[in-house]
């Protein structure tokens, strides 16, 4: 099983990480996406089983029992996760697969799949993150501030991950995420 082809990006919310990962599919629709668990709302516009699985608390409290989570987190108050099968068969398959996770699920990650590659989303400035947190809808004011406070914190958390990328521009963003992702494929694990 190759954990060269696992990707982790990790970034603030609202940093652009779905769009970036659905720009990168378009552009090599061989790269598959995780679907997470989690507890939270649908916003409007997103489906369950295409953005996340929504399940409840008691549901999802129920799958880290039953040992099903690969890893998990909690959020601004709700439930996150990454199932342990559905990694499995990605990588059983030998498909290069991108998980959209928060930075202790990175370093989880990373403990598990040592050769995992972990790149880090860049905003442009807090004040572009606030913005998009604000533009995108179905967050209020207090949600907003939370996520601000934990961007900080994931922030400074950036360097232990293998590249950082600023998304000041989604279609160049997503390209260099390919070439980070390609030459991470070709590399030999002991060079990282
Ligand atoms: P949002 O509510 O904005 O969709 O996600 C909130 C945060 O949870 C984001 O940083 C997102 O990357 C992270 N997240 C989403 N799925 C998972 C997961 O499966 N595990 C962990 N640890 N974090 C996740």
């Amino acid at each position: 099983m190759d954990d060269r082809k696992l990707i982790v990006i990790s970034g603030p919310s609202g940093c652009g990480k779905d769009t970036v990962l659905r720009k990168i599919r378009e552009l090599d629709d061989s790269i598959a996406a995780n679907i997470s668990y989690t507890t939270r709302s649908p916003r409007p516009g997103e489906t369950d089983g295409v953005n996340y699985h929504f399940v409840s608390k008691e549901q999802f409290l129920e799958n880290i029992e039953n040992g099903m989570m690969l890893e998990y987190n909690q959020y601004a108050g709700n439930y996150y996760g990454t199932s342990r099968e559905s990694i499995n068969r990605f990588l059983e398959d030998g498909t290069t697969v991108v998980l959209v996770i928060d930075v202790n699920g990175g370093r989880n990650v990373k403990k598990y799949y040592p050769n995992a590659l972990l790149l880090f989303l860049m905003p442009p400035s807090i004040g572009e993150l606030r913005r998009r947190l604000i533009g995108r809808g179905g967050v209020d004011e207090e949600s907003i501030k939370a996520r601000l406070r934990i961007a900080e914190e994931e922030i400074l958390y950036a360097q232990n991950y293998d590249l950082v990328i600023v998304n000041r521009d989604v279609e160049e963003c997503a390209r260099e995420c390919l070439e980070a992702i390609s030459a991470w494929e070709k590399a030999e694990p002991d060079n990282k």
